[in-house]
C-alpha cells in the first residue's frame, strides 16, 4: 500500500524499490568518532556473529545534519532472542514493539530487529478498529523494514560493514533540500500511530525544516486520535518534545496545529482567559528550557510541568474560593483536580508530579515570610525552583514582583541583613478571617 502510494506521488521509482541509493563513506561525512563507542561496540559485535548492524534513525539523521545525536538506535535482522544470546548485558523490553537494550552502565544502545511486511492475519502484528498498529512484532528484512519508518530523514542505515549510508526513500536527498517527508499517505501514518503527528512537530522543529501543509493539514481531523495513544508514551513523546532545544518552537507549532489542547485542554482553555499570562509564562518558560539544553545544563521536567498548569490551578481554585473557601485550601484542591486530569491523558512519574506540586505549594508559601518563616522556607529543597517560578511569574506580568524581588535580595544577603529584612516586615501577624479574594492580587 504504502510503496504504491509512493510510486504514484513519484517518492519512488521501481528502479528504487529494487536497489537502494547506497552513499559511499567518502561521500556522506559520517565520521564513526561522532558515534558513541557503545553503539560501536554492538554493531561491530553483531556483525562479527554474522548478522547485518545498523545505525539508524535520529544517530545518522543528526550527523549527517552536522548535530550531535542524543542516542544511536540500532537496526539488525538478528531476532531480539539471538540479540539477547550474544549480548549478556541485555534487556527485552517491550509487548507492542518488541526491542533490545543493551546495557553499558547507564547508556543503553536500542537494537531493534528488521520489521517485516503487514501479515494482517498474524499473532504478532495488530490493528486496533480505527487502525492504529497495537503490536508490531513481524520480523524481515533491512527492505522491509524503510516502510515501516515514519519520515524519510529517519529512514536511513548506516551500515557498519563498509560504511556507506544505505537510502530506500530518498530520505538522503529530502535532508540535503531540507524537507520533512512521511514515508506513505499522512493520513494513513497518523491513524496508524497518532504519535506520529507530535515527531512531525518536534523533528521539523529540531532540525529547523518547515512542516509542509501535506503533514500539516490532516492533524486538525485526526488530533483527537491521540486521546487513544497510551499516557505512558504521550509523556515519554512530551519529555523529547522539551529536551530537544527547540521546545519553545514546538509549542507554537502545537499551537499553530491546533494540536495543543488535545494534549494539555485546561492549559489551552487558560491560554482564552486574560486573567493570567499564560502565554507569556510557557513562552519563557520554554525559551529557558532551550538556553538551558544549549549550555548543556539540566533541564527539571517538574518546573516545566509546574509551569503548564499553574494558571489552569489558580483559575479552578477561584471556583473553589467563590464558593467560600480560603484561597490555600482552594488551590490545595485545584491542585489534586488538575493533576487527577491531566494524568489521564499524559501520565508521569511520582517524583515529578510531587515536584510540580511542591513548586505549587510554595508559591503560596513564599509569601508569608515573617518570624523564622523565611529562613525556613530557603532551607526546603524545592526552595531554588520555586524562587525561580516567582521569578518567572514576575516577569510574565503576575502581582508578585516586589514578592521576587525581597527573595532575591534575601537570597543574596547575609545573616545580619537578612535579620533586618525580617524584622521590617513587622511582627507575625494574626490570623485573618478567610475572606473572599478575586484572584489575581499581590500576594504577599
Ligand atoms: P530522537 O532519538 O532524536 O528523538 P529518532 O528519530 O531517533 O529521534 P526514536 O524514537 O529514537 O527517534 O526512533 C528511532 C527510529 O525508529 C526513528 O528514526 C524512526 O525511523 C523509527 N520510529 C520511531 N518511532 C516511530 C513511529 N512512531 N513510527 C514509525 N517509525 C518510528
Ligand atoms: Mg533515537
Amino acid at each position: 500500500m504504502i510503496r504504491a502510494f509512493l510510486k504514484k506521488v513519484g517518492l519512488l521509482s521501481d528502479n528504487q524499490e529494487q536497489s537502494p541509493l547506497i552513499i559511499p563513506r567518502k561521500k556522506h561525512g559520517i565520521s564513526r568518532k561522532d558515534i558513541s563507542e557503545n553503539a560501536l561496540k554492538v554493531l561491530y559485535r553483531l556483525n562479527k556473529h554474522g548478522y547485518g548492524a545498523y545505525l539508524v534513525g535520529g544517530g545518522v539523521r543528526d550527523l549527517l545534519l552536522g548535530l550531535h545525536p542524543k542516542d544511536f538506535d540500532v537496526a539488525t535482522d538478528a531476532t531480539p532472542d539471538e540479540v539477547r544470546r550474544i549480548f549478556k548485558n541485555c534487556r527485552l523490553i517491550g509487548r507492542r514493539f518488541r526491542l533490545a537494550h543493551v546495557y553499558f552502565g547507564h547508556d543503553i544502545v536500542e537494537v531493534a530487529t528488521f520489521r517485516g511486511k503487514d501479515q494482517t492475519s498474524n499473532e504478532a502484528l495488530a490493528h486496533s478498529e480505527k487502525g492504529m498498529i497495537l503490536r508490531d512484532n513481524v520480523y524481515g528484512t533491512i527492505k522491509e523494514d524503510v516502510w515501516r519508518r515514519d519520515f524519510t530523514i529517519n529512514a536511513l542505515y548506516y551500515n557498519i560493514k563498509d560504511f556507506s549510508v544505505v537510502d530506500y526513500v530518498g530520505g538522503y536527498a529530502d535532508l540535503k533540500a531540507k524537507k520533512l517527508r512521511i514515508i506513505g499517505s499522512p493520513k494513513e501514518r497518523y491513524r496508524e500511530d497518532p504519535v506520529r503527528m507530535l515527531r512531525a512537530i518536534r523533528f521539523a522543529c529540531k532540525v529547523g525544516f518547515e512542516i509542509p501543509k501535506e503533514l500539516s493539514a490532516p492533524m486538525k481531523e485526526l488530533k483527537e486520535l491521540i486521546s487513544h495513544v497510551s499516557s505512558a508514551r504521550l509523556f515519554e513523546e512530551m519529555m523529547k518534545m522539551f529536551h530537544s532545544g527547540a521546545a519553545k518552537l514546538a509549542y507554537e507549532n502545537l499551537l499553530q496545529q491546533d494540536l495543543f489542547d488535545a494534549l494539555f485542554p485546561a492549559t489551552a482553555k487558560a491560554l482564552g482567559q486574560t486573567t493570567y499570562p499564560t502565554h507569556a509564562l510557557l513562552t519563557t518558560v520554554f525559551e529557558n528550557t532551550d538556553k538551558r539544553i544549549k549550555e548543556h545544563k539540566t533541564v527539571t521536567p517538574a518546573f516545566i510541568v509546574a509551569a503548564l498548569l499553574w494558571h489552569p490551578i489558580c483559575l479552578h481554585a477561584q471556583k473553589y474560593v467563590d464558593e467560600g473557601m480560603t484561597v490555600y485550601m482552594a488551590r490545595m484542591k485545584a491542585i489534586e483536580d488538575m493533576l487527577r486530569e491531566q494524568i489521564k491523558l499524559i501520565s508521569m512519574p511520582k517524583r515529578i508530579v510531587q515536584g510540580a506540586r511542591d513548586i505549587w505549594l510554595l508559591q503560596m508559601r513564599l509569601g508569608k515570610r515573617q518570624g523564622k518563616r523565611a529562613l525556613q522556607l530557603i532551607a526546603e529543597p524545592r526552595f531554588r525552583a520555586a524562587f525561580d517560578f516567582l521569578e518567572v511569574r514576575a516577569h510574565c506580568g503576575e502581582p508578585v514582583k516586589d514578592l521576587a524581588t525581597w527573595w532575591k535580595t534575601f537570597i543574596d544577603a547575609n545573616e545580619e541583613q537578612r535579620r533586618i529584612m525580617i524584622k521590617a516586615l513587622g511582627g507575625k501577624k494574626t490570623r485573618r478571617k478567610p475572606k473572599r479574594k478575586k484572584a489575581p492580587q499581590e500576594e504577599s
